[in-house]
């Protein structure tokens, strides 16, 4: 088995009727680059920026920042690196951040939200981004969108950063693109509208699932619960892809839901193109993917999306993975 998956290292992600499909690699440290290349990542589809910011004092600087960002955009040879700004609050929280009282940090200052209460800290992070896409194929992406003006309100911050750096002849890409997490089930539900502000969006189902059947992702008590085959989820699911494909904007999913082979076919059927997962699962779910026929898969994904509870989804999985 694990010749099998050496073998399709170096081939592409491609259905067997054709369809081409991007798998990118999530990353947490600069250096997960390296795996992330040895298991033949189109891009990196996430790289979570937290990393910096969880250390004892105080927060990173822009250098430290830059330096870091910097590493990954070279070290992946000019291919896409999404890295997306920081997301604090919920389950990571800082020493610096004032000993978080919220009453329920997963509804809390999270996310761009910090960002937004925090402006300094993020112009910091976005200059360092920005100086880091003089080095690469850099794209932003913004966690925990709830509102369209959480977007204005970056774009705001980015181009005063920008007109900065022109200001001071500093080389940044003046492409760059902005994407947004859809983690939040109001944002799935206006995808449409975050597209016509954004470039591209990318899911987030480990918070989105948390959301939308009000489970927290990490309660013991109710892991039962938590369940990405809700007939609800799913509706949710393709609802935020096929009005991103209608668009012709890109979708991706960054959700542990992307690396799980017992999965890739039922996304595949809802419209996914572009899926971002642990390295390591990365020629998983090529094999999966080289082995699909969407003919074979998109009918029993319809049956799926019509589905009354999980057990009938349960069933129809089966029957699509076999
Ligand atoms: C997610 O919510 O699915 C996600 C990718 O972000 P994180 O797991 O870092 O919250
Ligand atoms: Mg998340």
């Amino acid at each position: 088995k694990q010749n099998a998956l050496q073998d399709i290292r170096t081939s592409q992600a491609i259905t067997r009727d054709g369809t081409p499909i991007e798998l990118y690699a999530n990353i947490e440290l600069p250096e997960d680059c390296e795996l992330a290349l040895e298991n033949n990542a189109f891009g990196i589809g996430l790289f979570r920026s937290e990393f910096l910011f969880l250390k004892e004092d105080d927060l990173p600087s822009e250098e430290e920042q830059f330096i870091a960002y910097k590493a990954v955009a070279e070290s992946m040879q000019g291919k896409p690196v999404i890295i997306r700004t920081v997301d604090l609050g919920k389950d990571k929280i800082p020493s610096w951040q004032s000993e978080s009282e919220a009453p329920n940090p997963a509804l809390g200052l999270t996310g761009i939200r910090l960002c937004m209460a925090e402006p300094q800290m993020f112009r910091t992070q976005l200059r360092a981004l920005l100086r880091a896409s003089a080095f690469g194929k850099v794209k932003l992406l913004l966690p925990m969108l709830s509102t369209i003006n959480e977007v204005k309100q970056t774009r705001v911050h980015l181009d005063e950063v920008k007109a900065d750096l022109r200001r001071h002849q500093i080389l940044f890409d003046e492409g760059i693109e902005l994407g947004g997490m859809i983690e939040v089930p109001a944002a799935a539900m206006a995808v449409g509208t975050f597209l016509n502000h954004l470039d591209f969006v990318s899911i987030g189902t480990n918070d989105l699932i948390q959301y939308a059947l009000a489970v927290d992702r990490n309660d013991d008590a109710v892991s039962h619960l938590y369940d990405p085959l809700n007939p609800g989820v799913l509706q949710l699911l393709y609802h935020v892809i096929s009005t991103a494909n209608r668009l012709g904007k890109p979708v991706s999913m960054c959700g542990e839901m992307a690396g799980d082979p017992s999965l890739s076919r039922l996304l595949l059927g809802l419209g996914l193109r572009r899926f971002s997962m642990l390295p390591i699962q990365l020629l998983k779910v090529k094999q999966l993917i080289l082995s699909a026929e969407m003919a074979f898969i998109t009918p029993i994904v319809a049956q799926m999306l019509a589905a009354e509870d999980s057990d009938r989804l349960r069933e129809l999985l089966q029957e699509l993975n076999k």
